[in-house]
């Protein structure tokens, strides 16, 4: 195992964060494994924080890394574990999709992407629905359907969906990491879009209603919140941008309080 004091003091289990362990076959000759363990701050930046190189490894299979779920399971006590995203499409890639015509295989990324960017259990069963509509119609999709839903939706793998809590996978105490989530030029560009009134309506006190179109969510003001798939998957969003900006004129905030 590698690692140095300084790499250590990522380690900090008294805030609520989010750890990632993950292993590379690739980079060493014999393919023993090369395990990384790590954490992410709010800019999505990774902290490593030791290497080990096992000679052995135990329990492994060819979708997931059961070694490390154990591991993760018996060190940290009530831990939530997520299966990376990009694993879960990786072998959906490799096992079905890389055979598909590129037409298809674009939409049936845009299906797993929903399904990752699911907020909530509800909304996850109607995405799974989708993707199944879409399937048994082509030939080729349903066995990815029928793949997907044994390998990666039940069992201890099953959770790679973003939820309410994943936006927050970050440490307060380390300077080095990044507290505050940076929204990236889309974000921007719909909170100026959205930063108009005819989008938001007060509810209480802190809460705001947004609406346009094709879709609304909830806000709170307070505590800086949407329930939007877009933060829940960043932390921040463009009606959160669009929101902010808004009630920073002082205009909107009087006009507002007199209607409520
Ligand atoms: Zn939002």
């Amino acid at each position: 195992m590698v690692t140095t004091k300084k790499l250590l003091t990522n380690l900090d289990s008294n805030l609520p964060g989010c750890y990632h362990i993950d292993a590379n076959y690739k980079l060493v000759k014999n393919g023993f494994p090369l395990l990384v363990f790590a954490r992410t701050d709010a800019e999505h930046k990774i902290h490593p924080i030791a290497f080990c190189l096992s000679s052995h490894e135990q329990e492994t299979d060819f979708n997931a890394c059961d070694a490390s779920y154990n591991a993760a399971v018996k060190l940290f006590e009530n831990v939530d574990i997520l299966m990376c995203y990009f694993h879960v499409v990786s072998n959906c890639k490799k096992k079905h999709f890389n055979v598909f015509p590129n037409s298809k295989k674009k939409i049936v990324k845009n299906y797993l992407r929903n399904l990752h960017m699911s907020t909530s259990g509800t909304n996850m069963t109607q995405n799974l629905v989708d993707f199944r509509d879409y399937a048994v119609t082509q030939r080729e999709c349903s066995g990815l359907y029928y793949y997907l839903k044994k390998s990666w939706l039940i069992g201890r793998f099953r959770y790679w969906q973003i939820t309410d809590h994943l936006a927050k996978y970050y440490s307060v105490r380390q300077q080095n990491f990044a507290t505050i989530p940076v929204p990236d030029s889309k974000a921007k560009k719909y909170g100026e879009i959205f930063s108009i009134q005819k989008y938001f309506k007060r509810i209480d006190k802190e809460s705001w209603k947004f609406n346009d179109s094709t879709s609304h969510f909830i806000l709170n003001l307070k505590s800086q919140k949407c329930n939007c798939k877009f933060y829940y998957k960043k932390g921040v969003c463009g009606h959160l941008i669009g929101l902010n900006k808004l009630v920073s004129k002082d205009e909107f905030v009087r006009k507002a309080k007199r209607g409520g």
